[in-house]
């Protein structure tokens, strides 16, 4: 078979480079320490360095990844659709105000998640009067250096589209109007790359992958003609299969190329239909078939059905038709590379990819399909998901395993009992310079175990006196001992691998290095017992709570398996949850809080996936809970503030008391769950962790009041700030926290 029409392509490319150099340059900029021209330079080379990698590792079609913060804000600037806020500004300096906010009073973007990933993006706001003015010129001098890297005819620029452009922005406008708008201002850019002599354009609409595409059909007709003709355009649909309902208009557009997700989420039970709409409605013959295989979310390596899927797709299609073997999503989710990594055992490096080999494995998978044999395949398209099937252990768990022994009314009175608007906090105090270098130097050896456990001692010490002092209602020992609420576990349970150098970006210049599930999980031994005890040891107050992380948000901000589902996973964590929970009670705590804040982010883009994944973690979360007496109180915390669509699986954690974010918002979700008829506890944060301001005490005992208002059983509210205060110093947080109990105690008189 011949190779000419099968190519690979990728969509997107980590945007760090291999020493986080860029994160650097920006922070040394920020300071300033560093000049613009610095900055730009480091830009540059990061980029420049990361096409040639793929050029150099026989990538045909190279995406031109890059961007100094997020792309999504690149896109803002090119179209000249900044807000006027930022209009007094210019260059990096507006740039950096719509990303970071700049003093006295210019406030940033909002930040969202994009799709269902854990990337956040930077939320365009948009008028009814917004009209572009596009300034295409610094895209186009990346795309010039693009090809001086790699040559012309390999340099694809990639571009994020106007339907989703149009829909992750925010504000009161007309969306067909808006992406009509844009329309022209794409092809001023269309028409200087046709210019450049560029091979195609990568158009990014992930907004198409949503359930509720079908509704764009006519917007994506029109603005897509209005663009066909100049260059060819290859659009890409990462993220997620489109919908059943919107493949057979998605692939009549007038492109040249239409790239797809074959992969879909990691471990998700209900696998990806993309190979299914293809058997059943065909793909065009004229368009080639971006046949996004390799997995751009999940850091594992391809196990051999890539190149079946690819052949399978051949025989079907016919091998006239034109493929590129590309990714299902761009690379920025995974780590650059895996062979920065020294640490990792054999056995689990050889089953891992990071961007780097995964484009070694696109180039495989190309040879493989082409190669003069062909690849043999025993897929059948029309049944094929990929999705692992779901093991035994989930089978095997008893049914009475996932609920508490009685009902919340039953377990209310026998819990500890407080007055009016008790008061408590998250569970992490600050993470002074004295722990990090504590953990520091204990990592270096420096300081041997015993000598840091006696710090780490001393810091919850501290936290338990100030508590004391303060008059909180309920302790808690205060973290110092956790640099991660994920880590922690991950580090004590079996089932879990670290890496050194595995970042990913999460937003600008912030990175996060998940950990990997690489096995069955299970505990080891206690996990936070002796912090307990050592915390309650040091008291004559009753209650300190214990405090844990969920399953749902373990799994959520970790790479899971891919072999087997991530409900089977997170059953497995609930398991052994469940043993500390019941070991943190026989240690004599009565309150245990249990964080779940990434369940509403793992949610599944596609509506009807979302009561699944909804089942399985919320009884993940019973799993890990329902061990516990009646007697004990057990404590959730969310920290996103908008969880309506999830109310109903909020409910079924089954906790005692529900934590969330709230001062920000006017109580919308105060309201919200009066009116969804939440009767459990509810602790509404009084106070916005994020800031270094110290809350007055009118401040909070408004927002006390206000409860009142809202209509929720007053006896059953608690005072607490929005999430943890590791990230605040102690000089704000005493002030704040004296405050809350004074605001607390205030509202408690009047009543
Ligand atoms: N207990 C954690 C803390 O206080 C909760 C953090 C979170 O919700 N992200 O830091
Ligand atoms: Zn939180």
């Amino acid at each position: 078979m011949s190779a000419d029409n099968v190519k690979t392509s990728t969509i997107g490319y980590p945007r760090i480079g291999p020493k986080r150099e860029m994160k650097k340059a920006l922070e040394e900029y920020w300071a300033g320490k560093s000049s613009k021209e610095a900055l730009t330079a480091v830009a540059k080379q990061v980029e420049e360095a990361a096409w040639k990698t793929q050029a150099d590792s026989g990538i045909n079609l190279v995406a031109l990844d890059g961007t100094c913060y997020d792309q999504m804000l690149d896109h803002c600037t090119y179209l000249g659709l900044l807000p006027a806020r930022f209009q007094e500004l210019s260059g990096l300096d507006a740039y950096f105000a719509a990303a970071r906010g700049h003093p006295p009073n210019i406030t940033a973007l909002d930040m969202s998640k994009l799709m269902d990933s854990n990337y956040h993006y930077l939320v365009p706001e948009l008028t009814a009067n917004s009209t572009p003015k596009p300034n295409w010129a610094p895209f186009l001098e990346a795309v010039r250096r693009g090809q001086a890297t790699v040559g012309a005819e390999k340099a694809v620029p990639m571009l994020i589209g106007p339907i989703t452009f149009t829909v992750l922005s925010r504000g009161d406008f007309d969306r067909s109007v808006m992406i009509q708008r844009l329309g022209p201002a794409y092809q001023t850019v269309l028409n200087e790359l046709a210019k450049l002599g560029v091979p195609e354009v990568q158009i990014h609409e992930p907004v198409l992958a949503l359930s509720a595409a079908n509704q764009y059909q006519a917007d994506a007709e029109t603005v897509y003609q209005s663009l066909a003709g100049t260059v060819p355009l290859h659009l890409v649909v990462p993220y997620d299969d489109v919908a059943a309902d919107v493949y057979p208009w998605l692939v009549k557009l007038p492109v040249q190329a239409i790239g797809l997700d074959f992969c879909g989420v990691p471990g998700a039970p209900h696998g990806n239909s993309t190979c299914q709409l293809i058997a059943k409605y065909g793909f065009p013959s004229d368009k080639r078939l971006g046949v996004g295989i390799i997995d751009g979310r999940s850091p594992w390596a391809d196990n051999g059905t890539a190149v079946k899927v690819v052949a399978a797709l051949r025989k079907h299609l016919g091998p006239g038709q034109a493929l590129s073997v590309q990714t299902s999503a761009s690379l920025q989710h995974v780590p650059l590379d895996l062979n920065l990594e020294t640490e990792l055992p054999t056995a689990v490096k050889s089953r891992l990819a990071f961007a780097q080999q995964k484009l070694e494995e696109m180039v495989a998978v190309k040879e493989a399909v082409t190669g003069h044999a062909g690849a043999a395949s025993d897929i059948d398209l029309s049944t094929y998901t990929g999705a692992p099937t779901m093991g035994l252990t989930a089978k095997a768990i008893p049914t009475e395993f996932f609920q508490r022994p009685a009902p919340f009314a039953v377990r209310r009175p026998q819990q500890p009992q407080f007055h009016a608007f008790p008061t408590t906090t998250i569970g992490s105090f600050p993470q002074t310079p004295t722990i990090r270098r504590a953990r520091l130097q204990y990592k270096k050896g420096t300081i041997s175990e015993v000598e840091y456990r006696e710090r780490i001692a001393a810091e919850i010490g501290y936290s338990i006196g100030a508590q004391e002092a303060l008059g909180l209602d309920v302790l808690v020992h205060g973290e110092a001992e956790r640099t991660d609420m994920v880590e922690y576990f991950g580090m004590k349970l079996n089932g879990f691998c670290f890496t050194q150098h595995a970042w990913v970006q999460s937003y600008g210049s912030r990175y996060v290095r998940p950990p990997l599930i690489v096995g069955d999980v299970s505990r080891q031994g206690p996990m936070t017992v002796h912090e307990f005890e050592l915390a309650q040891s040091m008291t004559s107050r009753a209650f300190v709570k214990g405090m844990l992380t969920g399953p749902t948000t373990i799994i959520n901000w970790s790479f899971p398996r891919k072999d087997i589902t991530r409900s089977e996973q997170a059953f497995q964590i609930g398991l052994a949850l469940r043993e500390e929970v019941a070991d943190l009670e026989k240690a004599g705590c009565r309150i245990i809080q249990v964080d779940d804040p990434a369940i509403r982010e793992g949610l599944p883009l596609k509506t009807d996936r979302q009561a699944l994944y909804l089942e399985w973690s919320a009884a993940a979360f019973r799993l890990s809970c329902g061990v516990a007496t009646p007697a004990c109180q057990i404590v959730t915390h969310l920290c996103y503030s908008n969880f309506e669509e999830i109310m109903a699986a909020i409910d079924a954690l089954d906790a005692d008391v529900l934590t969330i974010e709230n001062s920000r918002s006017d109580d919308e979700m105060v309201r919200a769950l009066s009116a969804y008829g939440y009767s459990r506890d509810l602790g509404p944060g009084v106070y916005d962790v994020h800031s270094p301001l110290v809350p007055s005490v009118e401040s909070m005992a408004a927002k006390a009041r206000a409860y009142v208002a809202a209509g929720i059983d007053i006896s059953k509210v608690w005072l607490n700030p929005d999430c943890g205060l590791k990230t605040r110093r102690w000089e704000e947080v005493l002030p704040s926290l004296r405050n809350m109990v004074a605001a607390a105690k205030l509202v408690r008189e009047e009543m």
